[in-house]
């Protein structure tokens, strides 16, 4: 049998920190939190590498007092909360008094801190939350804190990390969000000695979102501010023709957090049911406030989620905030460019492809009736914005991925699928005897009879074979589409640089790119068989082969191929026409193809032996 101990202060304290710090990101928010209770008008986040071994925020916030130093590193220490009438709060603010303890006990600490006016301040250090030198020092006014070698005292975390780049990422976006929910501080990111955010601090929204998120994403924004007895939604939403691939630019924050919510994703999406493309996403950054009483904040400190005590009413406020706007909008803005575009490129007509998904209760005016929560989720599944959705896998846009096989003899100057990618090399194959295409399966295989076989061939894998051979083989002339309103890809500017350094490559591909600021690109071509909202996907793949050091030129040149052959090939899934099918058969059973460029088959054989066999024959 055994006994129950109680666990020593340290592994309680560890055990506490893993709850609140569970990556570098976290100690960033915890810390940038502090620095704005502070009062602090100006905070600056530097890291270096993912922010394991160095994270310095300095603000010109109140300060701590000497005698307060080593009190604000004790657990359940706080300044914001007095006894028990305090503790209803933690129903909306979370836990209080954990955080400086919990990243203390996980890493090397350093405090410099003077209140305003004192006439000198305190530097205090720590070493896995044991104090290790308190000294009174010179210093601004205002609190700096180093974090340092982070987890170094808990192994098995420290396992746990990603590399350097997530970690980094994963702060960047921490960062974006605190600095987009308090436009009244001027919030700055530094990433390895470089400037990656700066806001203004002005405590306009629209100015702090161009700095943080680009001239062309403010650009496409139209703002929206509304409200009932109940919610206010202010800020902004994109407008249909800036729509992105993915939900990574839609923000909410309320009552000044950041948050993730369902609810309120599918509120903002459902405004644009009728005006957008299924695929294509709205963006925002919007601003909810209501009476604390009305929502209630996941008590886990870290966690970003939010429970509403009614889903309806969060949900409307955020609808028809979103639809008003869509509204004032459509009266001023005249939407020919887009509607030439997606004649261009095939794309259905607006909102087609919504209208059936949602079903008809889509329909915008006074009759309109809300798509329940519940219902929402059953169809749109993860939780997690920008991991895309089932609606993502039916949405391609342009070509004729997006209307099925229709819509290849509708496209301009389209010729079917294969044939467009080997404009050259037309002639028939010969061979011995002729194929059948019996059919498709499952959207996915092409069943062949041939000679004494049946065929099984997997569409995907033989298209994105041949496209592939067709770029490696280097006499190949890729058939591009110029784009009339070009696509702005928003990357850093370690990207944009070296995308731009490769333009003459990307042109060889069929891309032609364009400088549009620091850290975007114009892209004013694409290759015809790419969808337009696969452009930043693929140069991302793309970017990222070119940055990868390493690996052979040779090597790292196949990878570019196959991301793109991979995103011109037609998808399984999606239905062919008997034209496609039979090209691509054709292509698999004279031999051209016998794997797809990651190494998987394309095409497997039943003898008729093997049938007769079967069947005891
Ligand atoms: P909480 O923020 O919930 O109070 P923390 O552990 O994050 O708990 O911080 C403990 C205390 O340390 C705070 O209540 C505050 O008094 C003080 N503090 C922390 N960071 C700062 C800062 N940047 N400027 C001034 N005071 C700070
Ligand atoms: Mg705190």
């Amino acid at each position: 049998m055994s006994k129950i101990i109680q666990l020593d202060q340290h592994v309680a304290d560890l055990i506490a920190a893993g709850e609140v710090v569970e990556r570098p990101a976290s100690v960033v928010k915890e810390l940038l939190e502090n620095s704005i209770d502070a009062g602090a008008g100006i905070v600056t986040v530097e890291l270096i590498a993912g922010g394991m071994t160095f994270i310095r925020v300095t603000d010109n916030g109140c300060g701590i007092a000497p005698d307060d130093v080593k009190t604000a590193f004790l657990r359940h220490a706080t300044s914001k909360l007095h006894g028990a009438e305090g503790l209803e709060a933690i129903g909306t603010l979370g836990f209080r008094g954990e955080a400086l303890a919990a990243i203390a006990a996980v890493s090397r600490i350093e405090l410099l801190t003077r209140e305003p006016g004192a006439s000198e301040g305190v530097s205090l250090s720590l070493e896995a939350g044991s104090v290790s030198g308190m000294s009174p020092a010179g210093c601004p006014e205002g609190t700096t804190i180093i974090i340092r070698d982070l987890f170094f005292n808990t192994p098995a975390r420290l396992k746990f990390m990603k590399s350097d780049r997530a970690e980094s990422s994963a702060i960047a976006a921490t960062v974006l969000r605190c600095a987009l929910s308090h436009p009244e501080v001027s919030v700055r990111l530094i990433r390895d000695g470089k400037t990656e955010y700066h806001t203004p601090g002005d405590s306009r929204l629209d100015s702090c979102i161009y700095s943080l998120l680009g001239r062309d994403f403010s650009a496409g924004l139209i703002e929206t501010n509304s409200s009932d007895e109940s919610v206010t939604v202010a800020g902004f939403i994109s407008a249909p023709d800036a729509a992105r691939g993915n939900r990574s630019y839609q923000f909410f924050f309320v009552n000044g957090r950041p948050i993730r919510s369902l609810t309120l994703q599918a509120a903002l999406e459902q405004a644009f049911a009728n005006t957008l493309p299924s695929g294509r996403f709205p963006s925002c950054v919007l601003h909810i406030t209501t009476n604390p009483g009305n929502v209630e904040v996941n008590v886990h400190p870290a966690k970003t989620e939010i429970k509403f005590v009614s889903d309806k009413q969060f949900f409307d406020g955020v609808y028809y905030a979103a639809l008003g706007a869509l509204d004032r909008r459509k009266a001023t803005v005249n939407n020919a460019d887009r509607l030439v575009l997606n004649a261009e490129f095939g794309t259905p007509e607006p909102g087609t492809k919504r209208r059936e998904q949602w079903g008809s209760g889509a329909k915008t005016g006074s009759g309109f009736k809300s798509l329940h929560v519940d219902e929402y989720r059953k169809k749109f599944g993860s939780g997690d914005p920008g991991a895309g959705s089932s609606g993502v896998a039916d949405s391609r846009v342009g070509g004729f991925r997006a209307g099925g096989s229709g819509v290849v003899d509708s496209r301009v100057g389209g010729s079917g699928v294969v044939d467009s990618n080997n404009r050259q090399d037309e002639e028939p194959q010969l061979f011995q005897e002729p194929f059948r295409v019996i059919g498709e399966a499952l959207k996915t295989y092409i069943i062949v009879e041939y000679k004494n076989s049946v065929w099984f061939i997997d569409k995907h894998a033989a298209h994105e074979r041949i496209h592939f051979d067709a770029l490696k083989s280097g006499d190949f002339e890729p058939m591009s589409q110029a784009l009339i309103t070009p696509v702005v890809c928003r990357h850093g500017r370690e990207e944009v640089s070296v995308l731009l350094d490769n333009a003459d490559l990307l042109d060889k591909l069929g891309f032609t790119v364009e400088s549009f600021g620091d850290d975007a690109i114009a892209v004013r071509r694409i290759p015809d068989d790419i969808d337009i909202g696969d452009t930043e996907p693929v140069l991302s793949e793309i970017c990222a082969e070119l940055m990868r050091g390493g690996s052979a030129e040779s090597m790292r040149r196949d990878n570019i191929y196959s991301s793109i052959a991979c995103k011109a090939a037609i998808k399984a899934g999606k239905s062919s026409t008997t034209r496609e099918l039979e090209s691509l058969a054709s292509k698999v059973l004279s031999g051209q193809v016998a794997q797809c460029p990651h190494g998987r088959p394309v095409a497997f054989e039943i003898k008729k032996a093997a049938l007769d066999k079967g069947f005891l024959r």
